[in-house]
């Protein structure tokens, strides 16, 4: 059975890379999709981890390759999602998660209807000022711009699934993990992976023919 994609959005400085990374820890069968994004590395990002970092021509030549499943302009850069690198890791049976903006979740929820969505909220805009202000990897003009953006993103949290209120970290973080759990009991996923137990029942059925009571 192929993997599904959980694509998580927040405003930027939500704390969604955080809570990931937690729940990776504790799932590492989960794939993450690496994006390709026009922006400058931070302190401390490495090309092929965080990001790969590439040019605005290298990225339009990905888009007129048809290899970017989903791409937004985000806060005035480019971002996207490789088709190839997740194709691979769902066509393994691995869940992928896809961290992404509010604009290419929703451009995902049309293409993929069977996606799980999750929305991260910061507990509120003062919370979300002070923790972009205090990670300190904005000039002025660019934490304003994603400040400014974090009000049009959180107006869209009713097009998610499910919402968590990143508060305390390892508290949302559970969460996190607990719906991935719960998505993957869902009995449509486990059709295959359970044939061998339905397989054992059904031979009993014929240790007990003609047996009429239950
Ligand atoms: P940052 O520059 O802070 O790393 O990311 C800015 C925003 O771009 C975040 O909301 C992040 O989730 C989003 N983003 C990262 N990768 C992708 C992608 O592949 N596609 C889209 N649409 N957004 C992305």
């Amino acid at each position: 059975m192929k993997g599904s994609f959980i694509i998580i959005s927040s405003p930027s400085g939500g704390g969604k890379g955080t809570l990931i990374r937690e729940v990776m820890m504790t799932m590492p069968d989960i794939g993450y999709s690496v994006s390709y994004t026009t922006r400058a590395p931070r302190f401390g990002e490495e090309h092929g981890r965080e990001y790969f970092f590439i040019s605005k021509a290298e990225f339009d030549d990905l888009i007129a390759g048809n290899d970017l499943l989903e791409y937004a302009e985000v806060h005035g850069n480019m971002y996207g999602t490789s088709r190839s690198q997740t194709e691979a890791m769902l066509e393994q049976g691995r869940d992928v998660i896809l961290e992404i903006d509010v604009q290419g979740a929703l451009n995902m929820m049309e293409k993929v209807p069977d996606l799980v969505s999750v929305f991260i909220l910061p507990p509120s805009f003062e919370v979300l000022e002070a923790r972009l202000t205090a990670r300190n990897t904005e000039d002025v003009e660019g934490l304003a711009l994603r400040l400014r953006n974090a009000v049009n993103e959180v107006a869209q949290y009713e097009r998610f699934q499910y919402v968590i209120v990143n508060d305390v970290v390892s508290t949302a973080s559970r969460m996190l993990g607990s719906i991935i759990c719960a998505e993957r009991q869902k009995r449509i996923r486990q059709t295959a992976s359970i044939q061998g137990i339905l397989d054992s029942f059904a031979r009993a059925k014929h240790t007990f023919a003609g047996d009429n009571h239950t």
